[in-house]
């Protein structure tokens, strides 16, 4: 396979380490400061939206820059400011636009109801809809209601004169029509259609200001040198500093009360092969505020990644380990499978394996059939559970639930001393769908997962992984359990037992849980099945595309012929 080099900004994240109570009500000053100022603008901008609706980032900041001073903000961290509500609003006004929309009536459906039930008689009108539809007339009107201003009949006919639009056969003919429309009905008579729909949208889309509650902000640092840093100290706990300009100080007041600008410095822990090259940061940075507590920092690198040129097929026979091409060199990939059969996480690693509190298990699932017996009673209805279950209930959640928090810190934190910077999982959520029946419990492990309540600790999961500085991707879970490692023929019969894999393919005999962990992994890692499956973010992290089952089967298949084919 073909790979060419591109370059990809990245965000990585920072956590402050020993930040102390004062430079932290700085970082705090700033954010509330600038929340103040965000929603100023949100509501300049809310009461004009008409007259702001076509300003670009740039009109925006040229026009209410100069009218905010705030002597605890830089220049740079008010246009910031101003840009995050002009996307936001730039956002809610092309929302607003798609809904300015002419139709003309098409026809009006009544349908009536056939038989006599307790409510209604036959022959009663049980559907009254009236259906809408498109003509050239209204998907013009439609166009001038969204884009259209005084003077555009005529700069329209110049740009066909002009032949602007050769290039686009469709684009012209529409451009055409529009042409032909305003000439025929005079530009002001449908203009003056289209301005009062478009006014009327306005004011039925634009009913709230948006509020800027969170403290979270994204400025930029005017300082020359670069915005990390390692402590030349060799002698401190501190690795490294986060440098940022425009901060003031409290000892160092001016003659206005507020001191100048300094420069603010937040003691960090680094990892060279997760964060990279310190030089490569831009300076752009992001508060990242949790409850109004600083949660940590982000920044920016700009990386160059190798990327497979096409996602087609691979055509030598995959020899398991030579083919296997990691994303970046820098990547250690562990593949983690989560079950509840011999361990919580097993994974591709065989040194790294975490067990869970059997009896806490055990006494939830005594619990949990007690319920069900109960239910039962009900004369096959479900009652709802009383206030004295429902307590009880949620506590034994809340203890699984830390049981399972407990056990993925103790998973990072191995898999962090192992060398291992990316974590692969199976989507939760998807996986909550799925699981069929748990042996040892004997009770339905889709349900078990359920109880394991993860895909509601999804979140606390990858805020574990991030503090660790480790990344974390999830996967289709389909097959991932009844898939050859070695050969990758996929059939329930591969799992005679629970703790076996016997390949009837191949005949590879391996533990059931390693070799569905190793599956996980080599979802991430061969170019082919990540290309397909999966979806990268702005973390270099991956997530799942919506599949079908019988698609990833079949995709799954297709490329185990390839490998049969190259035989
Ligand atoms: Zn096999």
């Amino acid at each position: 396979m073909r790979f060419k080099k591109i370059k990809e900004v990245i965000t990585k994240f920072f956590y402050p380490d020993n930040l102390n109570q004062k430079k932290e009500q700085e970082i705090y000053n700033k954010a509330f400061q600038l929340r103040l100022v965000k929603n100023y603008i949100s509501e300049i901008l809310f009461k004009n939206i008409q007259q702001y609706k076509e300003y670009s980032k740039v009109d925006l900041i040229k026009e209410l820059a100069p009218t905010i001073s705030n002597p605890y903000l830089t220049q740079k961290d008010i246009e910031y400011a101003i840009v995050e509500v002009w996307t936001t609003y730039r956002n809610k006004i092309d929302l607003i636009k798609k809904n300015i929309e002419f139709k003309v009536q098409d026809k009006i459906i009544k349908k009536y109801y056939k038989n006599n039930s307790k409510v209604h008689n036959r022959g009663e009108l049980r559907i009254f809809e009236v259906r809408k539809k498109s003509t050239k007339l209204s998907k013009v009107m439609s166009f001038l209601g969204r884009y259209g201003y005084v003077g555009i009949a005529k700069k329209i006919d110049n740009n066909l004169k002009d032949g602007k639009y050769k290039d686009d056969a469709k684009r012209e003919v529409f451009y055409k029509t529009v042409s032909y429309f305003l000439n025929k009905y005079g530009e002001d008579r449908l203009l003056k259609l289209a301005f009062q729909k478009r006014f009327n949208t306005f004011n039925k889309y634009n009913r709230n200001q948006h509020q800027f509650s969170s403290l979270s902000f994204t400025t930029q640092s005017r300082i020359k040198h670069t915005i990390v840093n390692k402590n030349k100290n060799r002698d401190s706990k501190i690795d490294s500093f986060i440098s940022i300009g425009g901060y003031k100080k409290d000892d160092k007041q001016t003659k206005k009360g507020i001191s100048k600008k300094y420069q603010l410095d937040i003691p960090t822990k680094t990892d060279q092969a997760y964060h990279l090259n310190f030089n490569d940061y831009s300076k752009v940075y992001t508060m990242q505020f949790e409850e109004n507590q600083l949660k940590r920092v982000n920044l920016t690198i700009e990386v160059e990644k190798s990327r497979p040129v096409a996602n087609n097929i691979i055509l030598k026979k995959p020899n398991r380990n030579q083919n296997k091409r990691v994303k970046s060199n820098k990547d250690k990939i562990l593949g983690v499978d989560i079950n509840i059969k011999h361990n919580l996480f097993a994974t591709s690693d065989e040194n790294i394996e975490i067990d869970y509190d059997r009896n806490l298990f055990n006494g939830f699932v005594k619990f949990l059939k007690k319920l069900d017996k109960r239910e039962k009673d009900e004369n096959g209805k479900t009652k709802k559970l009383g206030k004295k279950k429902n307590k009880a209930y949620q506590r034994w959640q809340n203890r699984v639930s830390n049981m399972v928090i407990e056990s993925t810190v103790e998973l990072i934190k191995q898999a962090k001393e192992k060398g291992y910077n990316h974590l692969v999982l199976e989507d939760l959520e998807l996986m909550s769908k799925l699981r069929s029946n748990n042996q040892e419990f004997d009770i339905n492990n889709g349900r078990l997962i359920k109880l394991l309540n993860l895909s509601s600790i999804k979140n606390r999961i990858i805020n574990i992984a991030h503090k660790y500085q480790i990344n974390i991707s999830f996967i289709h879970p389909e097959y991932t359990s009844q898939t050859c490692n070695r050969c990758g023929s996929i059939s329930r019969k591969n799992r005679k037992t629970q703790e076996e894999f016997r390949c009837i393919e191949c005949g590879h005999i391996d533990n059931a849980d390693f070799n569905s962990a190793c599956n996980i992994r080599d979802r991430l890692l061969l170019d082919v099945l990540r290309v397909k499956f999966l979806n990268i973010n702005n973390f270099s992290e991956y997530k799942t595309k919506d599949f079908k089952k019988e698609s990833i089967k079949y995709i799954l298949e297709g490329y185990l012929t390839i490998i049969r084919n190259a035989n």
